[in-house]
């Protein structure tokens, strides 16, 4: 039987499901963003499984692109930042679809095209990390037209504060970004990523761009469907103790037993991605029953404070995020817990995490 020492368990079925519930409920066309090895939870998989759904993949790098293609991805991908001069080739040679921002970009892309390229052009709106100011965008699209191998697929830009309750200023970029295309609108416009999606329905325009909410996390408070969280982590009882009052635990011992106390080491640490912050703060599942995580989260272990558990042994099974019993620790917690948003805490579970794929 193959065991883990850490592994997560990836539900495509709950990703296929949520894909299915977020382009119904805007009724657009959908850019599944599988960037960053699909949040973390396997890229090609998840690729494979939101097959069906997906009109068009989105990755932030070529690298990404041509190991989709290489994965048997068939359909249209659009690699969402501007690419770098060395990648040009590759994009034609993979057929990828290349965001645009610039003129020496396009141009040279226009030279080395033996057909058709389609492309997609960023215009900043107020986000100012990328993309042509909306100011200079008619323009630009125009002088665009007269590269011959390009074809101006779609026109996006990318909203800056779609998750906050105060949505003035997502309302501004979306006037600078409707003001480009008075008079003649471009065949595939969007903007929308999950929090906008889920929100704005202004920003859903010709197709949607979600990431984290194909994977059943929210990126706000706002619920207006149901999500199912497609990730569970778990990790293994690798040692129970019981220590007196008063005695340390872990690096530095910054914690302090009040009185006698049973612990256990759990088999995970930072150096799988169990971030250092939920020294202290983090809790885990272990026996359906919620667990402080006390003193220092190490590299390679953690110490759980084992509270009302019975009967835990070395090689039991801990939930870090997921349901056990009747108890669930959800990535956003987790998140919150250690000061951080739950892209980060999905996009760092390191490679030591064995991943099982479920309802492939
Ligand atoms: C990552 C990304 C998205 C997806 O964002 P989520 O908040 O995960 O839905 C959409 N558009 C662009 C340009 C991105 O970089």
């Amino acid at each position: 039987m193959p065991y883990f020492r850490t592994h997560t368990e990836i539900n495509l079925e709950a990703i296929r499901r949520n894909a299915e519930a977020i382009k119904a409920y805007t009724g657009k066309r959908l850019i599944a963003v599988v960037k960053a090895d699909a949040y973390g939870h396997g890229m090609i998989p998840v690729a494979e499984a939101l097959y069906p759904v997906a009109d068009m993949f989105a990755v932030a790098t070529v690298e990404e692109g041509v190991e989709l293609r290489q994965g048997g991805i068939h359909k249209p991908i659009l690699i969402l930042f501007s690419s770098l001069p060395e990648e040009a080739a590759q994009i034609v040679e993979h057929q990828l679809t290349p965001t645009v921002a610039d003129w020496e970009s396009a141009s040279r892309l226009n030279v080395i095209a033996p057909t058709v390229v389609n492309i997609h052009v960023n215009i900043n709106t107020g986000m100012n990390r990328s993309g042509v100011r909306w100011t200079e965008a008619a323009a630009f699209l125009n002088r665009l037209k007269t590269l011959e191998r390009l074809e101006i697929e779609g026109v996006f830009t990318h909203l800056a504060t779609a998750d906050e309750a105060d949505k003035s200023f997502v309302s501004v970029q979306l006037e600078r970004f409707s003001s480009v295309f008075i008079g003649r609108r471009p065949k595939m416009l969007h903007a929308a990523n999950s929090a906008a999606s889920l929100s704005i329905s202004a920003s859903h325009f010709d197709a949607i761009r979600p990431g984290l909410s194909l994977y059943g996390v929210y990126p706000a408070s706002e619920k207006p469907i149901a999500l199912e969280p497609a990730l569970t982590w778990k990790a293994r009882i690798g040692w129970v103790g019981s220590i007196s009052e008063t005695e340390g635990v872990s690096y530095g011992l910054t914690y302090k037993a009040s009185r006698q106390t049973r612990v256990a080491m759990v088999q995970i640490g930072y150096g799988d991605g169990y971030r250092r912050a939920l020294s202290d703060v983090g809790e885990v599942l272990v026996g359906g029953v919620r667990c402080p995580i006390i003193g220092r989260v190490c590299m390679d272990v953690s110490v759980a404070e084992l509270r009302d558990a019975a009967d835990v042994s070395v090689g039991d099974e801990v939930v870090l995020i997921g349901k056990q019993g009747e108890e669930e620790i959800t990535v956003g917690e987790i998140a919150d817990r250690a000061g951080t948003i739950s892209y980060e805490i999905l996009t760092q579970i390191g490679p030591r995490v064995k991943r099982i794929f479920k309802n492939q």
